[in-house]
């Protein structure tokens, strides 16, 4: 059952900004929740904020640290022209076609500054416009961020006194991120990963209101940088010492996946970084059962996550991840209005279980997995 809570803070995690590499506002937002939940809370020097509670084993082997990244796909500036038009890049997986024309917002460093991505008009031949060739009719070439350029009306040396220059930050508007529903579901800019922030901070919340501990130590990981290649979650694999890492995140409700479109979370088996630990998935598929939860399994192509790139990385020795089902991903994003809920209960039933098959069980003496 949906709760007014959970869309209000999604709606407010979805309006802020953070692209790669400047996470500020979603920390700045997140740090008093995890602050009124957890143990200690602190930001490490990458800038992923973590949250610690202590969890009630006595051995310190049953350590367990979520990630969810706080960066969304963005631009970044790669040239100013002569005449003010701005030059971009994507930051992550971000599309000039699933994006389109319209305002941008530019994080100039000392002042932000509206732009409008452009390919210029339709109306036109050859000799002219990039949308001459992207349309269908004349030539039918897919739309690449080469087409576009970015208008703001400004000369390049008034850009460059914004502050404004290569390697400045260009995101979408605060006003087109509110969030549209649509029947049962939840439709905005940003559900990765701002969906996994609220799963989260839903779930950290309900073991502090109903007085709960979790068994094993846990370390709420929200992290910087996974668009562009989980930075921030591979730093935090090699510096904060938990045997398993798990991760929430957007996954692609699609039917090459025999994934539905619904509020029941998914068990990933492999992307295409790596294979996840199947006894992690095989182990939450028995916690929903203990709970009566319909939960869904995938393997996923074109897909990577925090916790892949962790385990490829040789930084985690015990992975799962568990996803949203989600449309559209890296555009206008759809998710249940039910799957936030259900993906902390799953957590929270999870990380209360004080019988967990596998957590590896180290002997004391021989210091070995048995
Ligand atoms: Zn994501």
């Amino acid at each position: 059952m949906k709760t007014p809570a959970q869309k209000q803070c999604l709606e407010e995690l979805c309006r802020l900004y953070a692209p790669p590499g400047q996470e500020d506002e979603v920390a700045a937002y997140c740090r008093p929740r995890l602050e009124k939940a957890c143990d200690k809370v602190w930001q490490d020097e990458i800038g992923n904020l973590i949250g610690f509670i202590k969890g009630t084993s006595s051995n310190d082997k049953d350590s367990v640290r979520i990630f969810a990244h706080m960066d969304e796909i963005a631009l970044i500036i790669k040239r100013i022209e002569d005449d003010g038009t701005i030059r971009v890049d994507p930051l992550g997986g971000m599309y000039p076609n699933l994006i389109g024309v319209g305002p941008v917002d530019i994080l100039g460093r000392h002042e932000h500054v509206s732009g409008i991505l452009s390919v210029g008009s339709v109306h036109v031949s050859e000799h002219s416009s990039a949308a001459y060739h992207i349309q269908p009719s004349m030539g039918n070439q897919a739309m690449t961020w080469l087409h576009t350029h970015v208008f703001t009306g400004l000369s390049r040396q008034e850009l460059y006194a914004k502050g404004i220059r290569a390697g400045t930050r260009l995101v979408i508007p605060r006003e087109h991120r509110t969030l549209t529903e649509v029947g049962e579901y939840w439709s905005g800019y940003f559900m990765d990963n701002r969906a996994g922030i609220a799963s989260l901070l839903n779930l950290i919340d309900k073991l502090k209101s109903q007085g709960k501990r979790p068994y094993p130590d846990l370390y709420v990981v929200l992290t910087v940088e996974e668009e562009i290649g989980a930075h921030g979650a591979k730093y935090a694999a090699r510096t904060i010492p938990a045997t398993l890492t798990l991760g929430l995140e957007v996954g692609p409700a699609e039917e090459e996946y025999s994934v539905d479109f619904s509020a029941s979370p998914i068990l990933v088996y492999r992307d295409e970084e790596a294979v996840y630990d199947r006894r992690v998935a095989d182990y939450f598929l028995d916690i929903a059962r203990e709970i009566s939860m319909y939960v869904q399994t995938a393997t996923f192509s074109t897909y990577k996550s925090d916790v892949s790139h962790a385990k490829s990385a040789g930084r985690s020795p015990f992975s799962g991840l568990i996803c949203l089902p989600t449309k559209n991903t890296h555009s206008y994003e759809i998710i249940h209005r039910d799957v936030i809920e259900n993906t902390s209960l799953l957590l929270k039933a999870f990380l209360l279980d004080e019988h967990s098959s596998f957590l590896p069980r180290y002997c004391p003496s021989c210091d070995q997995i048995k």
